[in-house]
This record gives structure tokens, sequence and C-alpha cells, in this order.
């Protein structure tokens, strides 16, 4: 049977605007057979959403989105079918979001300085206050006319050198892969064409993550296109990892990533579920 798989998506536990059990509701409407829930750094919003599943036809597969700096720039892991309750990895998501939650102060000051009053209290209206991140700070903006839209808020405050941008070091490529295969998942780096990496940095990026265990790239992204989609396949088959496909939904806001929409995996890459067994997923949970 052809199942219709979607490994990447986010709810109201980050910075998704469904809640689990939403989003859950709205994966079996859309014909998705087995989800991922994978909210930034937390694995918070599972056992709702696995609570949501019971007794649907849908498989929920237990995830997390790693936050990693890597050669300079932020990377993003995904985890898939680990076990949610593995102490090392839920230690060190912890930590992720303490610097989270320092990250957002120091949003909220620097805007404050370049004349954006109670940035840092908007923003946490906008989240569960379980975890803020930037878009949350990019909803509040536009929604009080600091910026047209979330493409251009990103643009005009919150990335590199621009007034609401804080760097900072988050986990480490192997550590990150570590918990989650230490919690019994498999490691995928998410949308490996979103980097602005030369080929040679983005191969190098691959190696290591191989090295440290990893087993998949996301090869099927809403953000890839199908040329990208191609190349990503081709590095996968050229370091023997298997392919992986989510959509990253945030919601019905963002519409060009919706969830259960997506292309077919290239019929020369090796799905990550090859092997899979549905029902140890929904145990997993
Ligand atoms: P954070 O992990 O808090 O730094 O926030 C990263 C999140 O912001 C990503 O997961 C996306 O959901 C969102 N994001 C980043 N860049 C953009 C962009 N240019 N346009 C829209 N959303 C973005
Ligand atoms: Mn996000
Ligand atoms: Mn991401
Ligand atoms: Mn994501």
């Amino acid at each position: 049977m052809n199942l219709s798989y979607d490994l990447h998506s986010h709810s109201t536990a980050s910075d998704g605007t469904l809640s689990p059990r939403d989003l859950v509701d709205y994966a079996l409407s859309a014909g998705v057979d087995v989800l991922a829930l994978t909210d930034h750094d937390t694995t918070e919003g599972l056992r709702e959403a696995a609570v949501a599943a019971e007794g649907s036809r849908l498989c929920l597969v237990s995830g997390v989105e790693i936050s990693v700096t890597w050669g300079g720039q932020v990377v993003h892991i995904v985890g898939l079918g680990f076990d949610p309750q593995d102490p090392t990895l839920q230690v060190g998501l912890a930590e992720l979001r303490t610097f989270r939650g320092w990250r957002a102060e120091e949003i909220g000051r620097r805007l404050a300085k370049h004349g954006i009053a109670d940035a840092y209290e908007g923003a946490k209206r906008y989240s569960n206050g379980h975890l803020i991140s930037r878009t949350h700070f990019a909803r509040f903006l536009v929604d009080n006319g600091f910026s047209p839209d979330m493409r251009k808020v990103f643009k005009q405050y919150l990335t590199q050198g621009k007034p609401g941008h804080v760097a900072g070091e988050w986990a480490e490529l192997d550590r990150a892969v570590n918990w989650i295969q230490g919690a019994g998942g498999e490691a995928v780096i998410a949308h490996p064409a979103r980097y602005n990496m030369t080929r040679t940095k983005l191969r190098r990026l691959i190696g290591e993550f191989t090295e440290a265990g990893g087993v998949a790239l996301e090869v099927v992204s809403s953000s890839h296109s199908k040329d990208e989609m191609f190349t990503m396949a081709k590095h996968s088959r050229d370091f023997s990892l298997r392919a992986s496909a989510g959509s990253d939904y945030h919601g019905p806001e963002t519409p060009w990533a919706n969830l259960g929409k997506l292309a077919p995996l290239p019929d020369n890459a090796v799905p990550i579920w090859r092997g899979w067994s549905t029902e140890k997923a929904v145990a997993a949970v």
C-alpha cells in the first residue's frame, strides 16, 4: 500500500499556529497516513498529538527539530521515532530552550533600543509560553504594522546585521545526532537546500553528519524546488543515506507549506520509512 508520509510539522508547542490536536485532525482530513510532529527544540506537543491520533488511522511518529550551530551557521536536525522520555535528549533540549529564553529577552531589549517597545511581551503572547521563537516576534511585528508581511519582517528585523538579530551557539552537530540516536531515533538533516551553502560545504556537513550516525536527508520539502529535490536525492545516494519527506507545515497562514501535499520521493531515493513498522511508531509516543 502507498501511504502518505509527512515527517516535518509544527504545532503551538513551538512556532506553529495549530494545537497538536488540531494538527492531527487536519492531517487526517488531508489524507496523511504517517505524521511526525517535529517542533523546534521541544517534544512537549507529542503527548496531546498522540492522544488525538489514538484510535484513528493516523500513525504518529515522535519528532523534534533541533537547532544546531555548524560551520558558523544554524542547521536544523530532525529526529524521528525516538523515545520522548529519554533523559539525555530531554536535558539537551532543555538547555536549548534556556538559551532561547535568554535570546528572546535579548531580542526584546535590542528592539526596544530600536524604538519598538514591549516586543518580548508581545512575542510571548503569540507563543504558548513554553518556547519563544523568532516567528513569534515576526507575528507581533507584522500585526503591529512594523513590517508588511512575514517574509519581509525577517529580512528587516530578525536576520544577521538587523536590529533584532541575536547570534548564539545552539547544539553541536554530533551531540544533537547522539541525543536522537541514544533515544532510539533516527537523525535527518532538515531542508538541506535552505542553508545557502556551497556544494563543498554542504557535502562536508553531510559527511560529518553521516560520521556522527545520521541516517537521512530531507529530500522532499516544501522549501525545495524540483531541481533541489533531485540534487539532494543524489547527495543522499552518494553518502548511502536514506531520504525523508516533510512539508514543514506551520499552520494555515503559510499555504505554500501545506500538510500532505508533497511530491513523491524520486524513484532512486531510499525512503527513510523503508522497514519501519508503523505500530512501533505509535508505541514510541
Ligand atoms: P528560531 O528557531 O527562533 O530562530 O526561528 C526560526 C523559525 O523562523 C524557522 O523555523 C521558520 O519557521 C521561521 N523563519 C526563519 N526565516 C524565515 C523567513 N525568512 N520567512 C519566514 N519564516 C522564517
Ligand atoms: Mn519554524
Ligand atoms: Mn527548519
Ligand atoms: Mn521546521
